[in-house]
Parts: C-alpha cells; sequence; structure tokens
C-alpha cells in the first residue's frame, strides 16, 4: 500500500491540473467506474523520488452555491479518513475567499497533517495571495504552480516529513520484490579475470576449476576470443555451492603473439571481459608490483561502472611482501582517485592461497553494487551531511541541494536535485559521493551521481 495524499480545495483552485501533474498523464475527465468515483479520483504519483497514491475530491462544479460547503464537508471528511497528509490548495492570484476559510475551519480540525499549497504561483503572480495565506494557520504555504511546473521540488520537500515512514515501508515491500526480480544474490556470479600478460590468468583460472571443469566454449553475444566457463564454488566455510560464470580472456592464444602486441591486447581483453562481467579481478604480478597499464585496466573497470577487485598473483615468490602490499595500496589510492579502498588481496594461483577468499570478496562486492538505499534513509544521511558541511555559497548566493534518491542499482546511480547546482565545486561533489561509500555501505564500488535541477 503507497502512503496517500489527497487534494482538498474549493473549485478552479488547480487541483485537478496538479492531480494530473503529479500523476504524469492526462486522464479523462470522466471516471470509467461513474458513481463509484465521481467525486474522488486515485492516481498513482510520483514526485521526484516519492510514490504515493493522490486523491483529488474534484466534481464541485455542479453544485448549487448554497449546499456547496456543506457537501465539499462531508466529502473531504471521509476522504480523509485514510488520507497521510491533505494537501490544501488556494489560488495565489485570487487571494483568500471566504471558502477558503471555511475549509481551513474545519481541516483544523482534522488529525491528517495539512500542507497548504498557494498554486497559479508562476513568475510571482501570486505573492499577495501567498501573505494572504499565512491567516489560515497553517504556515507558511507552498509555492507552486501546477500548470507549469514550477515548486515541485518544495513540495516534495513539504512532503517528505510526513511520508517519511510511510514511504521506507513501501520502498521495503518494493525492495523485497524487486531483490527477486533484479537481484538475486544467488544467482550466478558473472567473474572476469583480466591482467597483463603472464600475470597468471590461465594459471588461476585452472586452479579456480581444479577437475570440476565444464567448459562452456562461446556463447551468443561472448566474443571469439574470450571463453565463458560456468562453474561452481563451494565456500569452504559454509559449505554452500554457489555458481560462478568465469570469464576468460586469456592467452589462449597469446604464445604465438609478440610482448609489444600483447600489451595492447590486454587492454582490449580487458574491454571485452568488462562488457559480460559483473564483478572484474584484476590480477598483479607480484615480481612486478603495480605497473602504469594495470592503473589503465582498473580505470577502465571502474568508468564501466563493474565492481572491481584487485589481486596480487604469485604471492609465493613475493619478496618484501608487506613492503609490496602497502605500495600497491599506497598507489592504488593516488592513482585510482573514483575510488577509495578497492579490494586488495593477495593470492597465489600456484599454491591456492586466498583463492576463496578472493571469490568470497566478489560475492560481496556485487552485493554492494546491487545495493539499493530507500530514498527516505538517503535522505535522512543527506540531511546530516548537509548540516556537517553546508555547501558553499559562490558569490553570496547559496547552492540549494534539496534532496537525493537513488535512481538505479548495478552500478548505484544516484540523483542529486537541488539549484544552481552547476556552480557546486568538484570537492563537495566528493564530500557526498565519498559520504554514501563510507556510510551508506558502498565502499569500494563505483558510484555515479547525477546533479538536476527540478523546473
Ligand atoms: P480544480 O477545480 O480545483 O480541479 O481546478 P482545475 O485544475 O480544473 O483548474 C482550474 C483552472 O485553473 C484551469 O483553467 C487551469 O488551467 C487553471 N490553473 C491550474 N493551475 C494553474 C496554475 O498553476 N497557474 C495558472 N495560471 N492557472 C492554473
Ligand atoms: P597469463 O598470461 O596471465 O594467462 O599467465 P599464465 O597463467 O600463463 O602464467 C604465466 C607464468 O606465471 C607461468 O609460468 C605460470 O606458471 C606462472 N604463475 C602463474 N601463477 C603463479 C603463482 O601463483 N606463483 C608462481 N610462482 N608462478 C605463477
Amino acid at each position: 500500500m503507497l502512503p496517500q495524499v489527497i487534494i482538498i480545495g474549493r473549485p478552479n483552485v488547480g487541483k485537478s491540473t496538479l492531480f494530473n501533474r503529479l500523476v504524469g498523464k492526462k486522464l479523462a475527465l470522466v471516471d470509467d467506474q461513474p458513481g463509484v468515483t465521481r467525486d474522488r479520483r486515485f492516481g498513482e504519483a510520483h514526485l521526484l523520488g516519492l510514490d504515493f497514491t493522490i486523491v483529488d475530491t474534484a466534481g464541485w462544479e455542479d453544485e448549487d452555491a448554497a449546499s456547496l460547503p456543506g457537501r465539499m464537508r462531508q466529502q473531504t471528511e471521509a476522504s480523509l479518513k485514510g488520507a497521510d497528509v491533505a494537501l490544501f490548495v488556494i489560488d495565489a492570484r485570487a487571494g483568500i475567499t471566504p471558502l477558503d476559510e471555511e475549509i481551513a475551519r474545519y481541516l483544523r480540525t482534522s488529525t491528517v497533517p495539512i500542507v497548504l499549497l498557494a498554486n497559479k504561483a508562476e513568475g510571482r503572480s501570486g505573492d499577495p495571495g501567498i501573505y494572504e495565506a499565512f491567516s489560515l494557520g497553517f504556515g507558511e504555504p507552498v509555492a507552486l504552480s501546477a500548470e507549469h511546473g514550477q515548486g515541485m521540488a518544495d513540495l516534495f520537500e513539504a512532503l517528505l516529513p510526513h511520508l517519511d515512514d510511510k514511504q521506507a515501508e513501501h520502498e521495503a515491500e518494493v525492495e523485497a520484490s524487486q531483490e527477486e526480480e533484479d537481484y538475486d544474490p544467488q544467482a550466478i556470479l558473472k567473474l572476469a579475470i583480466v591482467g597483463r600478460p603472464n600475470a597468471g590468468k590461465s594459471t588461476l583460472i585452472n586452479a579456480l576449476l581444479r577437475e570440476d571443469r565444464l567448459l562452456t566454449g562461446p556463447e551468443a553475444g561472448i566474443t571469439r576470443d574470450s571463453i565463458a566457463v560456468d562453474w561452481t564454488w563451494t565456500d569452504p566455510k559454509t559449505k554452500a555451492e554457489r555458481p560462478v560464470r568465469l570469464i576468460d580472456t586469456a592467452g589462449m592464444r597469446k604464445k604465438a603473439q609478440v610482448v609489444d602486441k600483447l600489451e595492447k591486447l590486454s587492454v582490449a581483453d580487458a574491454r571485452h571481459a568488462i562488457d559480460f562481467a559483473e564483478v572484474v579481478v584484476l590480477l598483479l604480478d607480484a615480481t612486478r608490483g603495480l605497473e602504469h597499464q594495470d592503473l589503465k585496466i582498473a580505470s577502465l573497470v571502474l568508468e564501466e561502472g563493474r565492481a572491481l577487485i584487485i589481486a596480487i598473483n604469485k604471492w609465493d615468490v613475493a619478496e618484501d611482501a608487506s613492503g609490496l602490499f602497502n605500495g600497491v595500496r599506497a598507489a592504488l589510492d593516488e592513482g585510482l582517485a573514483q575510488v577509495r579502498g578497492v579490494p586488495l588481496l593477495s593470492v597465489s594461483a600456484r599454491t591456492g592461497k586466498g583463492l576463496d577468499t578472493m571469490i568470497q570478496a566478489a560475492f560481496d562486492i556485487r552485493d554492494a553494487w546491487s545495493k539499493r538505499v530507500p530514498t527516505a534513509a538517503l535522505n535522512r544521511w543527506f540531511d546530516d551531511a548537509l548540516a556537517a558541511n553546508p555547501p558553499p555559497a559562490p558569490g553570496g548566493r547559496r547552492i540549494k541541494l534539496r534532496y537525493i534518491t537513488q535512481a538505479k542499482t548495478r552500478p548505484p546511480g544516484f540523483v542529486l536535485f537541488g539549484t544552481r547546482l552547476d556552480m557546486l565545486p568538484e570537492s563537495y561533489r566528493r564530500y557526498l559521493v565519498n559520504g554514501i561509500r563510507r556510510e551508506l555501505g558502498f565502499e569500494a564500488v563505483p558510484i555515479r551521481l547525477t546533479l538536476r535541477s527540478p523546473k
């Protein structure tokens, strides 16, 4: 059940226009169930990140003036019963009329929270009405123009505190149902192993497969140069069996090639593998450390929005192991500004050391990469982040950041709404992205943040 928001107001203030704007399509004026919903229309509303049921108490036009207040009151009271919030709409151009005052009187006795909307306020044409509206006793009205779609972010802000918990509940339900549809943590893990020639990719894959090898060969959509191998990994801790598709672009053909050509090929290989993978393991060679080309491949993986793990192979022959590990960690943090704390592991394809840890890490990072944070929780974090470090005010005019929503997963994509966003410094954007990562469990996952100014 979505939270329910009811629109109340005298005729002609723009209730239907607001309803249509929130529902997003022009509904026929006549309902398909005459008699049942004649005096109320229901629609599914989408307002930026919020979803709710919107109820329009329209249809007063036929009433004669004398009986109108009584009829309106009756119907409004009935509609208010199931509502979580009421939007009380006035016409900012016309100012407050006796009928508005009448409605306000009985709304004040209702336990449903009221948000006062001063409609038809495009431009500043509604200013006088907005000031008058204070007298209704519902505080500062939200100025908007239903017809022109202005003030929608303010409406969102006014609604959010009332719908927060309801919305969170609803999203939890949707999330639960989506999880089955969109992301099944038990689904086959698509894992690619990439790296420079001789990093040990083929050896690693053979070590993983051991004798349970099932070669599926080139499949539709998978390039001729890469092979996909479906295989079952047994978690040594829980004994759970988990399916993995290994996407191998390794050197079936490399023996025949010359070295400098190979250097180019490994980037091209990585590109192909990335297309088919959810998680990419970049294999380094402990005897060579982190080289420029490795960083190039790592950046490519992140730019393509895939989850990345870095494994230093040939750990069995590593010299000064801890020095090497720390050196690679530092070089990654400096060279991969997009993501902090990419998982860094040490493995040996030869001895099998660290391979289970690596596969477990791949499942874990796929979970984070597929995760969705409910809008309400996201905005609670957002409010705290803004309070702790308010956005700057270039030229004395503050950039207004209003709210944030997670628009997609795999990789996680967030949309930030506000005004003057073109002035937002890169450092502030980084502050937010790092906060999302650290505090909402997206550590080491590539994140996209899009800025959008609502009209
Ligand atoms: P309702 O009777 O409250 O449902 O009102 P309607 O939605 O039918 O709107 C009444 C009239 O006001 C229509 O002519 C609309 O086009 C107009 N209207 C609605 N919203 C706005 C607005 O934001 N600005 C202006 N200027 N006119 C509006
Ligand atoms: P690819 O080009 O990335 O597929 O690399 P290969 O799997 O062909 O390995 C290149 C060389 O590194 C081979 O001689 C392997 O035996 C060796 N190698 C691979 N993994 C390890 C390891 O974990 N330890 C050691 N000491 N050598 C390894």
